[in-house]
């Protein structure tokens, strides 16, 4: 069968989509044709200059409006009807979305015209967005899509196309809704893989060449996380704790590095150090590879997000680094040990303080992100933020501040808990939410944001990423959207006055 994978816009624009990736893969070992179509990266370098800021990431309601969405179309009608025509001139039988938050809308009105002009089409969505059934339910009556997958793709997809092909009814495929005789029908709980050294390695050939040979190509050892913080919704989106062996993510790596002549990695794992038995694995096989000598090929590095844990020592850092390893980001997200045990992080300050020195002096890049307001923080904990930033000043290559502070998702224990945190459910809204008693607010937060970037900035500690510096400098274009949502269209309009009148 012939299936056309689809990746809409806003999505990252500097590496290739690991989904997409391992998608092909499984589907091709199933014997199926599979086009490639990075829609996100072909309109980002199509579209007029005054729109490449909407990739930045600083302004993510962009992508959520769907006027905003509808006039950025019609400017770039030519583009848009030139990617539904590759669609469909593939032929193929299947077309299916890869549905995250933010490529939901525009995958949602790339579809329809798909619809539009190919009714014969079988739509199908998947992804994040759709691992919540109530979403993917109104997706699916809104006429979006044929076929909505609940979970991972990895055996939904394949069986599914496999189904089709065969004329069989798709009922035997788990994870699967779809309506029939006008009322929506569910197969059952989807499948997870459970034995991930079983999966292909990712195939990124109809996929690479749009980028340049020092890309970082993204690789995945592990899916869920063993920790539970209390904002973050990974343990939602992804069933237990799964992880390969050190061995099969060397052989991958090893494959890509032989195979694609990339050599920049960068693990798509929500944690790369949940078990450090298995991460001193790989390094051993990396290290191994190392010493054999890569013949020509440039050298590996390679990276990805860790947490704080005392096993991470000096020594064993040093082994990570011979191994390749160039840069590691930590989620320490406040310098206030109250806020960090209210997140339910599970480390100390002084343990990440120790972490982030050892890690530098080991030669590695160290990041840290931080997030701003978390509800409950005081201008003390924000304090200890600060301090935080002053202690590690020598040891921070860089920090990763959060443009939108802290978003309280829907499917996380904070969002199942706005009371026990004090926050207002009226008018509920991810980034801009208010504290029942109001002084932790929008506002509040952009401040706090404010004064972490400069004190950085003062500390010579770089600031990550580089568009951090036009999110401070166009505050007033974010307080206008801020208060349209809040409806209050009068200071709207008076900011946007303002905004003209300074030029
Ligand atoms: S924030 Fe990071 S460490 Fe915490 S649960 Fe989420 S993925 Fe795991």
């Amino acid at each position: 069968m012939k299936v056309s994978l689809v990746l809409c816009p806003f999505w990252n624009v500097t590496e290739p989509p690991l989904s997409m990736a391992i998608l092909t893969s499984h589907l091709k070992g199933r014997g199926n044709t599979v086009y490639n179509f990075n829609l996100n990266l072909d309109l980002y370098r199509e579209c007029r200059p005054e729109y490449k800021n909407a990739w930045t990431g600083t302004d993510v309601q962009f992508w959520f409006d769907e006027s905003s969405l509808k006039e950025f179309i019609d400017r770039h009608k030519d583009a848009f009807d030139a990617c539904v025509s590759k669609v469909i001139g593939t032929g193929s039988d299947l077309i299916c979305f890869t549905v995250y938050g933010m490529t939901g809308p525009f995958s949602v009105l790339l579809s329809e015209q798909i619809k539009q002009r190919a009714p014969e089409k079988t739509v199908v969505f998947g992804g994040p967005e759709c691992f919540d059934r109530t979403k993917a339910l109104s997706l699916l009556k809104a006429g979006h899509a044929d076929y909505v997958i609940t979970g991972e793709g990895d055996i939904a997809l394949p069986d599914l196309a496999a189904l089709l092909e065969s004329g069989e009814k798709p009922d035997s495929c788990p994870g699967l809704l779809f309506m029939r005789d006008g009322e929506p029908v569910y197969t059952g709980e989807p499948e997870a893989v459970s034995d991930l050294d079983s999966l292909p390695f990712p195939d990124y050939s109809g996929l690479i060449a749009s980028y340049d040979p020092d890309t970082s190509i993204p690789v995945q050892s592990s899916r869920g996380c063993t920790n539970r913080c209390v904002y973050c919704n990974e343990t939602v989106l992804w069933p237990g704790y799964r992880y390969m062996s050190g061995e099969r993510i060397f052989r991958e790596i090893e494959h890509l590095h032989g195979r694609l002549l990339m050599n920049n990695f960068v693990f798509h794992d929500s944690l790369i150090n949940a078990d450090i038995r298995r991460l001193s694995e790989f390094c051993d096989h990396m290290l191994d590879y190392i010493s054999r000598g890569i013949r020509g090929r440039r050298p590996i590095s390679w990276g990805g997000s860790a947490i704080i844990r005392p096993e991470f020592d000096l020594q064993f850092l040093k082994k990570m680094r011979s191994a390749g390893c160039s840069f590691l980001s930590y989620g320490i997200e406040s310098g206030s040990q109250r806020i960090v045990n209210r997140m339910k992080k599970n480390f100390s300050i002084d343990a990440a303080h120790d972490v982030i020195r050892d890690t530098r002096e080991a030669g590695i890049r160290t990041i840290a992100n931080f997030m701003f307001g978390f509800p409950g923080e005081t201008e003390d904990d924000f304090s200890e933020t600060i301090k935080f930033l002053e202690r590690n000043r020598g040891y921070l290559d860089a920090v990763a501040p959060m443009m939108t502070f802290c978003e309280v998702h829907a499917d996380t224990y904070l969002g199942n808990n706005l009371r026990e945190f004090d926050i207002s459910g009226e008018d509920m809204h991810e980034v801009f939410w208010n504290t029942k008693t109001g002084d932790n607010d929008y506002i509040k937060r952009f401040d706090r944001f404010e004064s972490f970037y400069n004190k950085a900035g003062s500390l010579g500690i770089k600031v990550i990423p580089d568009f951090a510096e036009s999110f401070v400098s166009n505050r007033i274009f974010h307080m206008i959207r801020y208060y349209k949502h809040k409806k209050d269209y009068e200071t709207a309009l008076e900011l946007c006055r303002k905004s003209i009148s300074d030029g």
